[in-house]
């Protein structure tokens, strides 16, 4: 039955299952186990999630039908313990095994072993896996198949001179990228021939701590590109089409936050064209599952170049299910087990138009540096076409162990005018209290003419938005709603601990002060409370405020005849306040009475989050300039550098190198000159 392909060695044909498919253990966490559980619910077939130390209490945990704990928080003493996993599957009696995306789903080592030890693999065979698991023999295929590729070097001469030359007959600017890569991880842009060999140092550097493999690819740069992918799917009957694309050209860090689908570029005849192409590279794999053919299109030439295929479901597999309403992971189970594809490509169009944002603990205002903290509160409005795809629950730790992203959100809609519409209204109403996220991020994007023009390329956040600018800075309203709520707090705790009700009003016809603190700078809040509302003066302007109600941590108040609710979120000083026109605002309350602090030290340079010391660049006595690199930490897997504030002097070195040190640790002190 298997139809010839252009690939020159031929599968084994994996034996098909007589009795279906009656358990899946999911080798994953968070969103993804969540996600697969449900089908797997769906066509009654039970589940077995596993899980590290740090995900004993979370949510996706409690869904499966069984679960299993696999060790600890660091992924390579659970989810990527293989041997852990297989035997968690024989214990709990799973046939087969789900490896969701990141960790161990494109690893060709696991899915032959889960085959030897009689396991379904729900992914493709083995050998596709491998073919795809390296970038330069990825290329080589495609090439050879026909399929274009970006002009390139992905030789074994991992020399810096061999790099060079490529770079020189290619031309400047070049991009590096980890042979192993994935993620947007081990990647340098260079500009120029003198960038060139320190690119190679940090991204091999980088490679090798994400992959254990720090061999190197080098490509073109493509300078105005758009990320275009096609969802192919392939059985082991030799079928195979595509699922339409997928544009993802809004991206931080060479990775994802926005995707959408249809395209706004793409005709019918392009879509065929990039299409054909897509599945010309699952012919040439046989491939039998899921995958993803991404591209690089450049808009103004109308070419396109493969970039690599991702052997697995993809985080934004959720576009295409809307716009088609096909179940993914009930397919890519169905074709493990042997099942033939019933569709045919002329069946497969798109109803309407769907995008996914991805809610990320980050920081978009300080290099998108991924944060750590508890979510105190996710409250997302329901909106018509809304599907929410999430990890968390009020009270979920966002830890350092694992990536930051929260939630994904996806919405459906006719046209993509109604499903952006849509989506603002869910990104302004949407309360994701307790850590800082890129929820006013995607707003803004969301809210610029170029995008709702469709007119964009892979550079929309670096190069087209100034990320000084996008948040609220118009910040007395929230502070009021801080204020008050804190008010309510310490006047409900009174009222349940003494039962005095209205003696401390009567001494509160004076002003009252309150502190907050936004963003380093104070803010003084006087009030009183005064004919059944608040009086409040903030620099010299009056505010009058009546407090409606205040309940669940939501807080409603009339501000001056216009009425506003808030959701808020405190935890010792910090309060996180949320309203649909200001966006989510932190503030921290000056404490009433502050203990004395110690003034930090102008030289002292600390780890503001919990790192790795990769790299101590300078010597204890050495001078360095305003700028100067001092130390490279990696923390989630992502590598900074911090810098010299001023000219100075190493006075003193307490960071080691390989150590991995807490937020606030010492890093190094420099003296001035
Ligand atoms: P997509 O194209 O679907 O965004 P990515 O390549 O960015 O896929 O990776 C998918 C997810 O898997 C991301 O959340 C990424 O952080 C994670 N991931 C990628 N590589 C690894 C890895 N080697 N180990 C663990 N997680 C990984
Ligand atoms: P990963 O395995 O990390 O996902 P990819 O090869 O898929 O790596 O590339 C990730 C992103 O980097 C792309 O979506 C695109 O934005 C950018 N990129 C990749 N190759 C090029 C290129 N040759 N020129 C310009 N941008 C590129
Ligand atoms: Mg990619």
């Amino acid at each position: 039955m298997m139809k010839e392909g252009p690939h020159p060695t031929s599968l084994a044909p994996r034996p098909s299952l007589l009795v279906p498919i009656q358990c899946v253990l999911i080798a994953n966490r968070a969103e993804i186990s969540s996600r697969i559980i449900r089908t797997c619910r769906k066509m009654g077939i039970k589940t077995v999630a596993v899980y590290s130390e740090a995900d004993r209490n979370a949510p996706f945990v409690a869904q499966a039908d069984q679960a299993v704990y696999i060790g600890g928080s660091n992924p390579v003493d659970s989810y990527l313990d293989q041997d852990k996993i297989i035997e968690a599957a024989k214990k709990t009696g799973a046939d087969a095994i789900h490896p969701g995306y990141g960790f161990l789903s494109e690893n060709a080592g696991f899915a032959r072993k889960c085959q030897e030890e009689g396991l379904v693999f729900i992914g493709p065979n083995p050998q596709a896996i491998e073919a795809m698991g390296s970038k330069a023999n990825a290329k080589k295929l495609m090439a050879d198949n026909g399929i274009p590729v970006v002009p390139g070097y992905q030789g074994e001469d991992q020399s810096v001179e061999a790099f060079m030359k490529a770079s020189k007959r290619i031309g400047f600017p070049v991009l590096l990228k980890a042979t192993a890569g994935g993620g947007g991880k081990g990647m340098r842009v260079v500009l120029s021939e003198k960038e060139l060999a320190a690119a190679i140092d940090g991204a091999k550097r980088e490679a090798k701590n994400a992959f254990g493999d720090d061999s190197m690819i080098l490509e073109k740069y493509i300078a105005s590109g758009r990320h275009i992918e096609f969802q192919i799917l392939g059985d082991q009957h030799g079928n195979a089409f595509h699922i339409l694309e997928r544009e993802c050209t809004i991206q931080r860090r060479y990775q994802k936050i926005i995707e959408e689908s249809p395209s706004p570029v793409l005709d019918e005849a392009f879509r065929q064209k990039m299409g054909a192409a897509a599945v010309k590279a699952a012919r040439a794999l046989q491939y039998d599952n899921a995958g993803t053919v991404e591209f690089i299109f450049d808009e103004k030439t109308k070419a396109f170049y493969f970039l690599e295929v991702n052997t697995r479901l993809q985080v934004e597999h959720p576009v295409t299910e809307e716009i088609t309403g096909l179940d993914l992971v009930q397919l890519q189970i169905e074709v493990a087990q042997g099942l033939p594809l019933l569709l045919k490509q002329e069946e497969i169009g798109a109803n309407g138009y769907a995008i996914e944002c991805r809610l990320y603990a980050e920081d978009p205002r300080n290099h998108f540096l991924p944060v750590t903290g508890q979510i105190l509160r996710f409250d997302v409005p329901e909106v018509d076409g809304l599907r929410v795809e999430s990890a968390i629950e009020a009270g979920s730790e966002i830890s350092i162990y694992y990536d930051p992203m929260i939630a994904k959100l996806i919405q459906w809609g006719k046209s993509r005018q109604e499903a952006l519409r849509k989506m603002q209204y869910t990104l302004r109403q949407m309360a994701c209290l307790g850590i800082t996220t890129n929820q006013a991020l995607l707003l803004h994007i969301l809210e610029n003419p170029d995008f709702q023009g469709g007119n964009y390329d892979t550079h929309f956040i670096d190069k087209h938005l100034d990320l000084s600018t996008f948040v609220s800075v118009d910040t007395s309203i929230p502070a009021i709603a801080a204020c008050l709520y804190s008010w309510h707090q310490r006047e409900q705790s009174r009222v349940l601990l003494r039962s005095i009700p209205s003696g401390w009003r009567n001494s509160f016809y004076d002003y009252q002060k309150e502190i907050f603190i936004y963003e380093g700078e104070e803010l003084t809040l006087k009030y009183r409370y005064q004919n059944e509302s608040f009086q409040f003066v903030i620099e010299n302007t009056k505010w009058t405020v009546q407090l409606l109600s205040c309940e669940n941590n939501r807080l409603s108040l009339e501000i001056d005849g216009l009425l506003y609710h808030f959701s808020i979120a405190q935890k010792g000083l910090n309060y996180y306040v949320h309203n649909e026109q200001f966006g989510p605002v932190q503030f921290q309350q000056k404490e009433r009475f502050p203990e004395p602090k110690l003034d930090l030290d102008p030289g002292a340079y600390l780890a503001t989050m919990p790192s790795q010391v990769i790299k101590v660049l300078v010597e204890k006595g050495q001078q360095v300039a305003a700028g100067d690199s001092l130390i490279v930490l990696s923390s989630m897997k992502m590598e900074s550098t911090i810098h010299a504030a001023k000219n100075g002097i190493v006075e003193e070195i307490y960071a080691m190198e390989g150590e991995n040190v807490k937020a606030g640790f010492l890093l190094l002190k420099l003296s001035e000159e």
